[in-house]
């Protein structure tokens, strides 16, 4: 507060007051590990082709507002969602196929509420985050029998910093053992006291089973929207961010976006990431063909020269050749980050032994997955791993098939290609093989991470191969005098070697393993004894060996640990 900062508990502070505090305490501060991939830079001027308009206020109207459901997973996220958008369905016509575009809007007491679909994933943080932004309420959802857990203080730290309105819904109130004090409480201790406590927050109890409560957080959402005043103007040219893209069969690439201010009409030219193209149409989640989506509305855009990447901004341009021109721009500006980005040398073939030396390096990854949201979430994640020893680094974070491109790209780079949710296109899997690039394909999350965890953490098992070297048979055992004793062989195939690994089995029974300590031809310390020769033989545990015994000798390779 000295410092001028006002900030709760579990709020980060500025860098400059952090340092300052620090020093005040005697304590230095270390900055972390740098961000696994610099952002990509965005132009420093927003396109803004058209003069930007400041809006007289009579044409700023009341906008709809948008609401996401954040908390820790199995709190009820999902079924509350389901919940309010199965109670307050609008115009549901037979034949109409709902669309999902991330996001959906209901009617609630005339007025409209739009919500952002919450993956309930701790691993979609990101998502989350990405929601928070877009996002002028959260319901931080937080089921009553159990209370706040990490992911519901990580979800409201997210809300706060992204300075949102939050409401509590104390969640699966029906439960016997739902204790809504508790929650009070810790509200208190996560400073968000709530009004029952002489606080400003709303504590909502609902239950999404049983429907109890839901009319009063949508109340309460719509007070919410009220104090703050949201507004909008819709006759300005559109301002809109993307949720989530993908490529979809019959329609090409799609992007759903939620406009923030004025109103996207199809047959305008948008300009969205470094894609661009006419608006052909514009879907909403209820599978209606828009002719235009105001503020606050998510839509889905069909028309786009490519998928734009989730959180990209989508503007309208004058002309298709100013849109494309600045696409481009943004492309070339792209590679050129991409470029200057050398690339580290490290094949899943050599990751063994550089992780069991002590250097760091680094694991390249191509990532394609089947949408923007979960390429982006696993990237997130894989910034957070522990990255001691090894770090991880995307190469290509796109969504699609695993395509030829992918494997000239992963065998140039020298990285392993990581696909989730996606199949591998036909063909590829050979050329995979012959430029020597390993491909992984995962349908869960959590495993993808655990793989690339146990890689990063040097814990990968490496594969053992053995190479048989050849055999012999003992025709004499013979004691030193230091009380060590040798056996006497006959090589009958292969070669015998000093150093090398040996097995004596007696009547095909193994009786023996262990490694060849000395290696002797007549009175000569050797390498090596050729098949048909004779040898002594001293192995690094004697274990009543006879004659007749069969000896063998092998080595043991370590392969690469396998990713
Ligand atoms: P999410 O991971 O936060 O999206 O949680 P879900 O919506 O998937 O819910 C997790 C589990 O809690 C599911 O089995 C739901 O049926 C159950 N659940 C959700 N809301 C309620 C509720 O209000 N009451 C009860 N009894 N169960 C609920």
């Amino acid at each position: 507060m000295q410092f001028g900062e006002l900030a709760g508990i579990n709020q980060q502070v500025s860098e400059p007051n952090a340092r300052k505090i620090c020093a005040k305490f005697g304590f230095e501060i270390e900055t972390g590990p740098a961000p696994a991939k610099p952002p990509v830079p965005v132009p420093a001027t927003p396109v803004q082709m058209k003069p930007k308009e400041t809006p007289a206020p009579e044409v700023l109207v009341e906008r709809p507002p948008v609401v996401t459901f954040m908390g820790h997973v199995d709190h009820g996220k999902t079924s509350l969602q389901d919940a309010v958008r199965h109670t307050h369905v609008v115009d549901k016509e037979a034949g109409r196929i709902t669309q999902h575009i991330g996001a959906s809007t209901i009617r609630y007491q005339g007025k409209m509420i739009t919500f952002i679909d919450t993956p309930g994933h701790a691993a979609f943080t990101s998502m989350r985050a990405r929601g928070a932004n877009v996002t002028d309420i959260a319901v931080l959802v937080v089921a009553a029998s159990e209370g706040f857990k990490e992911q519901t203080i990580e979800a409201l730290n997210h809300a706060l910093a992204a300075k949102v309105t939050v409401i509590v819904a104390m969640n699966k109130i029906d439960l016997p053992d739902a204790d809504p004090d508790k929650i009070l409480r810790q509200m208190q201790q996560n400073n968000i006291p709530s009004e029952d406590w002489g606080g400003t927050v709303a504590a909502v109890r609902v239950s999404a089973k049983t429907g109890q409560g839901l009319n009063d957080l949508l109340d309460r959402i719509l007070l919410e929207a009220e104090m703050m005043e949201l507004k909008a103007n819709p006759r300005k040219s559109p301002e809109a961010v993307v949720l989530e893209a993908q490529m979809e069969q019959g329609l090409g690439p799609t992007a759903s976006v939620l406009v923030r201010d004025g109103t996207l009409r199809v047959g305008d030219i948008a300009l969205c990431g470094d894609c661009y193209g006419k608006v052909r149409s514009l879907l909403s989640d209820k599978g209606e063909r828009l002719k235009s989506a105001g503020p606050s509305v998510p839509v889905k855009v069909v028309g786009l020269s490519g998928v734009p990447e989730a959180g990209d901004q989508l503007v309208v341009m004058p002309s298709e050749k100013q849109a494309r021109q600045e696409a481009e721009q943004r492309i070339a500006e792209k590679r050129t980050a991409m470029a200057s980005k050398a690339p580290a040398m490290l094949t899943a073939d050599d990751l063994f032994s550089k992780l069991s030396s002590d250097e760091l390096e680094t694991l390249n990854l191509v990532i394609k997955s089947d949408v923007r949201g979960s390429g982006e979430a696993i990237e997130q994640s894989l910034a957070k791993l522990p990255r001691d020893r090894v770090k991880s680094e995307v190469l290509m974070n796109a969504v699609g098939a695993i395509t030829e491109n992918d494997v000239m790209l992963a065998a140039a780079s020298k990285a392993i290609i990581v696909g989730f949710h996606v199949r591998v296109n036909p063909g590829v899997n050979d050329l995979a093989k012959r430029e020597g690039v390993e491909i992984r394909l995962y349908s869960v999350i959590y495993e993808l991470l655990e793989d690339i965890t146990d890689a990063l953490a040097g814990k990968l098992e490496p594969e053992k191969r053995e190479t048989n070297l050849g055999k012999a048979r003992i025709l004499q055992i013979f004691e030193l005098s230091k009380g060590f004793k040798v056996i006497g062989c006959r090589v009958e195939s292969g070669v015998a070697k000093n150093n090398a690994k040996a097995r004596v089995l007696r009547n095909g029974e193994l009786i023996y393993t262990g490694a060849v300590v000395s290696l002797k031809h007549f009175k000569d310390d050797v390498k090596e004894v050729k098949a048909g020769l004779e040898c002594g033989i001293r192995l690094d545990n004697f274990a009543d060996f006879e004659p007749g015994d069969e000896v063998e000798f092998f080595e043991i390779e370590l392969k690469k640990a396998t990713l």
